[in-house]
């Protein structure tokens, strides 16, 4: 079906929620589907959307047209995994269009089982950097986190970026008892090939079947351990998302921090989510959305104007997440639907 262009031309206002937050950085999830089932992310069997509940790549292409017209200067594709999408090359081609013409930057976070066939397109397409989730580097290990995955995959995936020339930050969810042995060792190994690290506390989204409590790692705890061993220095560094960076005496590696639960980042949130389903989440925390499928389907990208507005009301102060014995997730969202 056609979807009707918006009719007006004139000059729209920019994104500034209620509390003057710029909004200025886009996460689109392009799909709830995923190759693995990350222990802390997804339940074994999880339940994904029926296809024709899912966006079309000319839908989510049109609304991020919308996005950047309103002031959006950095989208990250993400997902589930963003790579298992079949039209993914296409989408990242038609919004990488708009790079240095309003859009500043178009990114993708990605588990990286399937980047080695597509880092060459994305870096064609115009991406320059990619965001790829590691928790272990144990191929064992590896497979016990993501029920079943392939390091060899992921390996094969970093090559392939590296090959194309795509700067890469390694995504690790510090896990108690499952991953925190690993965190120096994979410091240094990203240091030894050029990449960034932001270490990651795990969030209570969504029902995974198992007990978040068991494994929440702190980072406040890791990072004395860290700084015992390679001293630290915070830096200025930001990429436009949550990490907080540091230097890391005599190393070139950039360390990022994202702790939703020990230093809360809301204050300066310039994001806002996309589902594939075309809901509009102003923060990961919140049942909060607005939804435009409807909008989008029945009066075009004319009816879904009024609606970012409405969106841009519902951001909230901030997240309020709590891990705990007894403590319910703070959404039944998995970070899968809203896009991490
Ligand atoms: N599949 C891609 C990947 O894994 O990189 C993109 C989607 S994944 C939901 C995005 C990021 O969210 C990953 O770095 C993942 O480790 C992280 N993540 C997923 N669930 C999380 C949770 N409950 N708490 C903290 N991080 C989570
Ligand atoms: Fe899939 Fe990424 Fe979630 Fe792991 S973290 S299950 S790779 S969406």
């Amino acid at each position: 079906m056609a979807i009707a262009a918006p009719s007006s031309q004139s000059q729209p206002s920019p994104l500034v929620d209620g509390l003057g937050r710029r909004i200025s950085y886009l996460r689109i999830s392009v799909t709830d589907r995923c190759d693995l089932r990350c222990r802390y992310c997804m339940a074994e069997r999880m339940q994904f959307l029926p296809r024709d509940q899912v966006l079309s790549l000319e839908e989510i292409a049109l609304l991020a047209d919308l996005f950047i017209a309103r002031g959006i200067t950095k989208i990250r594709l993400t997902g589930g995994e963003p790579l298992v999408r079949r039209d993914i090359g296409e989408l990242v081609r038609r919004i990488g269009r708009h790079l240095g013409s309003g859009l500043d930057e178009l990114t993708l976070t990605t588990n990286a089982t399937r980047l080695d066939s597509h880092a060459q397109d994305l870096f064609d397409a115009g991406v320059r950097r990619v965001n790829v989730s590691l928790d272990s580097r144990d191929p064992a290990r590896f497979a016990d986190v993501t029920r079943g995955g392939d390091i060899g995959r992921v390996f094969a995936g970093l090559d392939a970026a590296r090959a194309a020339g795509l700067a890469v930050k390694i995504n690790m969810v510090a896990l108690k008892g499952i991953n925190d042995d690993e965190i120096l060792p994979m410091l240094r190994w990203c240091d030894s090939q050029g990449f960034d690290l932001s270490l990651i506390e795990t969030m209570p989204l969504g029902d995974t079947g198992e007990d978040r409590t068991d494994h929440y790692l702190p980072l406040t705890q890791v990072i004395d351990d860290i700084a015992a061993e390679h001293p630290l220095a915070p830096i200025t560094h930001r990429t436009g998302g949550p990490s907080r960076y540091h230097a890391v005496d005599g190393m070139r590696v950039r360390l990022g921090l994202i702790t939703p639960l020990t230093r809360n980042f809301c204050a300066d949130c310039n994001r806002i989510r996309m589902t594939c389903e075309g809901k509009i989440f102003m923060c990961l925390g919140h049942e909060d959305h607005v939804d435009f499928k409807a909008a989008l389907r029945e009066g075009g990208l004319d009816a879904v104007q009024p609606l970012v507005d409405r969106a841009l009301r519902l951001k909230p102060a901030a997240h309020d997440f709590h891990i705990g014995a007894n403590a319910p997730a703070a959404t039944r969202r998995h970070m899968s639907v809203t896009g991490g």
